[in-house]
C-alpha cells in the first residue's frame, strides 16, 4: 500500500457506492481540527479559548455543505468536457490530535474506558498513590498458548486468560455517541466506514518519545518511576524487588530494570548531543539537550520521531540491561516499519502481533505509572494502517505546519483573525498575479542552504563539521 487507495476503507467505499467511486471527479474528503495560539509563545492569559465541545456549532455549517454535497444537486461545470455535472463528496475520516478526538466523535477519552476502540473492554487499574490510572493488560492481544500468558511474577501476579476485545463495526458502533457522524447519518450508512477517527501516530510517537526518554533520564516531575510508583507496586502486591525500602524516615529506591547510572545517563546525552547528521535530517537536537544535568527538554514532535524512528536505537546502545534495551528497540523499529511510505499489508499483520508482544516486554521492565492511554493506544496502530492506509496520509504533521504558517501572518495581536484573513487573500492574490508577470520569481518556494554546491553533474556536500584526520592501519 503507498496511498489510501490501496486501503480496504477505500476499497468499501467503492463497494458500496459503485456510482459515486466511478466518477473520477468525486471527492473524498478528511476533515482535520487542531487548535493553536496565534500569539506564538505569550503565556496562556491571552490564548483564546478553544471551543471543546462546542466545536458542534463549526460542525453543523460544515455537515450542511457536506450533505448538500452527497444529495446530487450540486451542478458543477466541467471546462473540459464542456457539461455540467452532479458533483459528489464523501468525508472519509477525520483527524485530530486525542484531546480533540473527544470532542469530535463524543467518546470520552478519559477515565476508566479511555480506549476509543477498545470501550468498555479498555483494561485499566487505579495507581491511587501516583493518582492515575493505568492501562495495560497488553497479554490479552497475546496468541492464547504465548508463555507471557503465565507468567504471574512478570506482570500483574495473575495468568492473563482474557482474549482480545472484539473490536465493535458498524451501527453497533454506538452511533449514539458519534455526533459528526450522527449529524451526517443522511450522508452515510454508518456500516460502510471502517474507520471514522484516525489515531493520530505523530502524538502518539510524542508522547511515548518524552516518557521513554523522562523515565530513563529520571526528570523530576516527569519520570514515570518514583517513590508513588513504587509504592503502587506495594499496593498491588507486585515485583516484590522494587518495592520501597524504609529506612528511618527515608525511602530507598532500588534500581529497577530501566535506572540508568549517573555515567549512563551522561554517556546517554552525550551521544545525543554530538550526533552528526544530515543536512536537512531534523532541527539541531543538541539544542534542547544539557549533558551536565542530564536533561532533554522542548523537544518538538519531529525531533521525538526521528528519536523513535533512529536516533534512540543508535543513542542506546550497550546501556541498559539487555531485556528493557531490547524492548526500547522493538518499539523504535515497529513505529519505524509502520511509519513507511509502502507497507505491506500481510507484514503490518505481523507487525501488530509484534507490538503486542513488545508491549507486554515493557510492562515487564517498566512500571505500571509508565502505561498511560497515549501508550495503550500504540496496539492499535497497525489496524488503523491495515485498514486506512499508510500513516502519512493520515497524521497531523501538514496540519501543525500550516499551523505555523497561519501564526505567522499575526502581526497585530489586537486582531489576529483579521491578520489571518487579510494576508491569507493577499498571498494568493500575489500568487496568481505573478503567473502572469514575466520573470517572476516564484513565491512561497524555498532554495535548498547548500545550493551553491550543486552542479549538473556532481553534488558535492558541505562538511559539517572540522574534519578529524584517522591514520588507517593495516
Ligand atoms: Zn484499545
Amino acid at each position: 500500500m503507498r496511498h489510501p487507495v490501496d486501503s480496504l476503507g477505500w476499497e468499501m467505499i467503492n463497494r458500496k457506492w459503485p456510482h459515486f467511486a466511478s466518477d473520477p471527479r468525486s471527492i473524498r474528503l478528511g476533515l482535520a481540527t487542531d487548535g493553536f495560539n496565534p500569539f506564538k509563545d505569550l503565556s496562556s492569559k491571552y490564548r483564546p479559548k478553544q471551543p471543546g465541545n462546542d466545536i458542534d456549532v463549526y460542525l453543523a455549517s460544515l455537515i450542511n455543505d457536506l450533505i448538500l454535497l452527497w444529495s446530487d444537486v450540486v451542478e458543477m461545470y466541467d471546462a473540459v468536457a464542456k457539461s455540467t455535472f452532479n458533483l459528489k463528496d464523501i468525508l472519509m475520516w477525520t483527524i485530530h490530535g486525542f484531546p480533540a478526538y473527544k470532542n469530535v466523535s463524543g467518546w470520552p477519552v478519559k477515565g476508566k474506558i479511555a480506549c476509543p476502540i477498545c470501550r468498555e473492554h479498555t483494561c485499566s487499574v487505579w495507581l491511587s498513590h501516583c493518582r492515575k490510572l493505568s492501562y495495560m493488560g497488553h497479554r490479552r492481544f497475546l496468541a492464547l498458548s504465548h508463555p507471557f500468558r503465565v507468567k504471574r511474577s512478570w506482570f500483574d501476579g495473575h495468568i492473563e486468560n482474557g482474549i482480545r476485545p472484539k473490536i465493535k463495526t458498524g451501527e453497533e458502533d454506538s452511533s449514539e455517541v458519534d455526533k459528526i457522524y450522527l449529524m451526517a447519518q443522511v450522508m452515510f450508512d454508518l456500516q460502510t466506514l471502517l474507520i471514522r477517527h484516525n489515531l493520530d501516530v505523530m502524538h502518539v510517537e510524542k508522547n511515548i518519545c518524552e516518557s521513554i526518554i523522562n523515565t530513563l533520564l529520571n526528570v523530576k516531575g516527569k519520570s514515570k518511576d518514583g517513590i508513588n510508583c513504587r509504592k503502587d507496586l506495594e499496593a498491588m502486591n507486585i515485583r516484590h524487588d522494587l518495592h520501597p525500602e524504609s529506612r528511618g524516615n527515608k525511602f530507598y529506591l532500588l534500581a529497577a530494570p530501566h535506572t540508568l547510572s549517573k555515567a549512563e545517563k551522561q554517556m546517554f546525552c552525550k551521544r545525543l548531543a554530538t550526533l552528526r547528521l544530515p543536512d536537512g535530517y531534523g532541527s539541531n537536537i543538541a539544542n534542547c539537550i544539557s549533558v551536565e544535568e542530564f536533561k532533554i527538554v522542548g523537544l518538538k514532535a519531529h525531533d521525538c520521531h526521528l528519536l523513535m524512528q533512529q536516533l534512540l536505537s543508535v543513542a542506546l546502545r550497550r546501556l541498559l540491561p539487555k531485556g528493557p534495551r531490547n524492548s526500547i528497540f522493538k518499539l523504535c523499529s515497529f513505529f519505524n516499519e509502520i511509519c513507511q511510505g509502502v507497507v505491506d499489508r500481510n507484514k503490518v499483520e505481523i507487525l501488530e502481533e509484534d507490538v503486542s508482544e513488545t508491549l507486554c516486554m515493557l510492562e515487564r521492565y517498566f512500571l505500571p505509572s509508565f502505561f498511560d492511554i497515549i501508550v495503550y493506544l500504540t496496539i492499535h496502530i497497525g489496524r488503523e494502517v491495515r485498514l486506512c492506509g499508510p500513516i502519512q496520509y493520515r497524521w497531523m504533521y501538514p496540519f501543525e505546519r500550516y499551523m505555523k504558517v497561519l501564526k505567522g501572518y499575526v502581526m497585530n495581536h489586537a486582531r489576529p483573525k483579521g491578520c489571518i484573513a487579510e494576508r491569507y487573500i493577499v498571498e494568493e492574490n500575489v500568487m496568481f498575479c505573478s503567473k502572469y508577470i514575466k520573470q517572476a520569481s516564484a513565491i512561497g518556494s524555498k532554495t535548498a542552504s547548500n545550493e551553491e554546491y550543486e552542479s549538473d553533474f556532481l553534488v558535492a556536500g558541505r562538511p559539517i563539521s572540522k574534519g578529524k584526520p584517522l591514520v588507517l592501519s593495516d
